[in-house]
C-alpha cells in the first residue's frame, strides 16, 4: 500500500512517476462472500469502508453494475451542509458534516472539502422567520448558523441582483461550515481505503436477481455469475435511483420510493466570481450555484416533475435554470453553458431517507436520499455499517425506517407531504 504524502509525491517525482501503485485492485468476483453491498456509489463504498474499519468485518464485496462512482456519486453538484432541523435528520446530518471535516485525513485522500459557506437567500419576512427558527435550532444543537441582513450579504456577495430583482433579496441564512467537495475524489478515496482493508470492489457486475431461502437471502445472481452468501452472511442495498428494482428482485413488493430525474449544469471556466454556495428559491424557483476549482459555474434546479430512469439532461431544464441564474446573477447572461447531465434520484414520500432492516432477516436497506445524499454519504456509510454489523439501528437512525409511514411519524423536512414531485 502507498500512503499518499508530500514525501511520496517527491519520491515518485524523482522516479518519473513510474512507481505509483493502482489506487484499488480490479477484483474478480469470488463464489462466496460474508457481506455483499450492492452499488459502488458513495453510500455503498462508505459502508464497506466503515464495516471493515469500524467493525473489523472481512470477506466483503461491493458489486457495481457500471464503474464505481458512475451513478449519482459522480453527477451531483457537491453541496455539503447540515442545515436540517427535524429530530432524526438534525443529529444525522451534523454527524455527517463532522465526518466531512476530517475525511481527507481519515481516507488519506484529498476529497477537496472546501468549507466556503452555504448562503440561502431570503426574499420575504415569512422566509426570514422560518430561517430564524431553523438556524436557531441548529445553534442550540451544536451546529453553526447565522442570519445576515442585506448589508452583510452585499459585503460577502456584491454582484447579486439587488437592484431590480423580481423577488427582492432581504437577507440570507448562512452556514459557514458548509461548502463543497470533489465528488469523484470522495468515491475514489472511499474505494481506495476500503480496498486497502481487503474489500473486493467488483465493477461491471450487475445484480440481476436475488435468491431467497425462506426469510433470508442465500445468493445474488449477477451478470458475472451467482455469488452465495454464508449462513451468517448479509446483503446491503445502496443503489439510490435503482432501489425499487432491487426491492422487486427480492420479492418484496412496493417501496414508498419514486425515481425522478435531477440535472446539473456547468459553464465555461471563469475567473473567481463566487466564493460561496448560493441558494435561491422563491415563487416556484429553486436554484443553487457555486464555482468549481477549475472556474466553471456549477448549478442545478428542480426535479423534472415526472418519474423516470433516464440518466440524461433535457432542454426544458436548461431554460429553467438559465432563467434562475440570470435573475440572481445577471452577470452570467453571456456565459456559455458547457455541459449538463442527469442522475436518477430515490425520492421518498417525506424527503427523508431509509437506513433500516427489511422484511428479510439478512437484507438491509440504504435508500431515499432524494437530492441530498452527497452530503449524507459519510454518516450514511457509518450508520449503515453499524446497522449491518450489529443488526440493530443506532439511536440516531432509529426513525429512518420503513415503519414511519405505517405509524404516521414521517420526518417531513421538506413540508411536501406524500408527494416527491413537490419537494423542489
Ligand atoms: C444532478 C444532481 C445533483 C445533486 N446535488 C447534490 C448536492 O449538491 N448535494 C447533495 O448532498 N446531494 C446531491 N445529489 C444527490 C446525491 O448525488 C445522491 O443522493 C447520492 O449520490 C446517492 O447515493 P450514491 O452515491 O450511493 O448513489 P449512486 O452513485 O447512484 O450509487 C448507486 C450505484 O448503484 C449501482 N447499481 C444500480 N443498480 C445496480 C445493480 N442492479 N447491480 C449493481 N449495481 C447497481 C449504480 O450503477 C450506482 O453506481 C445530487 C444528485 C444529482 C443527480
Amino acid at each position: 500500500m502507498t500512503r499518499y504524502s508530500a514525501w511520496s509525491i517527491f519520491k515518485n517525482g524523482l522516479a518519473g512517476q513510474r512507481n505509483w501503485r493502482r489506487a484499488w485492485r480490479d477484483a474478480e468476483p469470488r463464489a462466496h462472500y460474508d457481506i455483499i453491498i450492492v452499488g459502488a456509489g458513495l453510500h455503498g463504498l462508505a459502508t464497506a469502508y466503515y464495516l471493515a474499519a469500524n467493525h473489523g468485518a472481512a470477506n466483503i464485496a461491493v458489486l457495481e453494475k457500471g464503474w464505481l462512482g458512475g451513478g449519482n456519486a459522480g453527477r451531483n453538484t457537491t453541496i455539503v451542509r447540515s442545515n436540517y432541523m427535524m429530530p432524526g435528520n438534525r443529529p444525522f446530518y451534523e454527524h455527517s458534516l463532522k465526518l466531512w471535516e476530517n475525511l481527507s485525513h481519515e481516507l488519506n485522500y484529498n476529497v477537496m472539502f472546501s468549507q466556503r459557506a452555504h448562503i440561502t437567500l431570503l426574499h420575504t419576512p415569512a422566509a426570514r422567520d422560518a430561517a430564524a427558527r431553523r438556524y436557531n435550532t441548529m445553534r442550540l444543537t451544536g451546529s453553526d448558523g447565522e442570519l445576515w441582513d442585506l448589508d452583510a450579504l452585499k459585503r460577502a456577495v456584491p454582484h447579486l441582483n439587488y437592484d431590480n430583482a423580481r423577488f427582492p433579496i432581504i437577507g440570507a441564512a448562512v452556514q459557514r461550515r458548509a461548502g463543497t467537495a470533489r465528488h469523484d475524489a470522495v468515491a475514489w478515496g472511499y474505494a481506495r481505503a476500503a480496498d486497502q482493508l481487503g474489500v473486493d470492489i467488483i465493477q461491471n457486475c450487475e445484480v440481476t436477481g436475488i435468491t431467497r431461502d425462506a426469510n433470508r437471502v442465500s445468493a445474488v445472481q449477477t451478470s458475472r455469475g451467482p455469488i452465495r452468501i454464508g449462513n451468517a452472511g448479509k446483503v446491503g442495498l445502496a443503489v439510490a435511483g435503482n432501489t425499487s428494482r432491487l426491492w422487486a428482485m427480492a420479492g418484496l413488493g412496493k417501496l414508498p420510493v419514486e425515481t425522478h430525474l435531477l440535472q446539473a449544469f456547468v459553464t465555461e471556466p471563469l475567473k473567481p466570481l463566487l466564493d460561496q454556495v448560493v441558494v435561491f428559491g422563491v415563487g416556484g424557483a429553486h436554484f443553487y450555484i457555486s464555482q468549481s476549482d477549475k472556474g466553471g459555474m456549477v448549478f442545478g434546479g428542480d426535479l423534472d416533475w415526472y418519474k423516470s430512469y433516464a440518466q440524461r439532461g433535457n432542454l426544458p431544464a436548461v431554460q429553467d435554470v438559465a432563467e434562475c441564474a440570470t435573475s440572481i446573477l445577471p452577470c452570467l447572461g453571456r456565459v456559455r453553458l458547457l455541459r449538463h447531465w442527469g442522475g436518477v434520484m430515490d425520492m421518498t414520500m417525506d424527503g427523508s431517507p431509509f437506513i433500516c432492516k427489511t422484511p428479510l432477516a439478512n437484507l438491509y436497506l440504504n435508500a431515499g436520499w432524494n437530492y441530498g445524499g452527497f452530503k449524507a454519504s459519510p454518516a450514511s456509510g457509518w450508520y449503515f455499517a453499524d446497522l449491518m454489523a450489529n443488526d440493530r439501528p443506532a439511536p440516531v437512525i432509529a426513525d429512518f425506517d420503513l415503519g414511519r409511514f405505517r405509524h404516521g411519524v414521517n420526518i417531513d423536512e421538506r413540508g411536501a407531504g406524500p408527494d416527491p414531485k413537490l419537494h423542489g
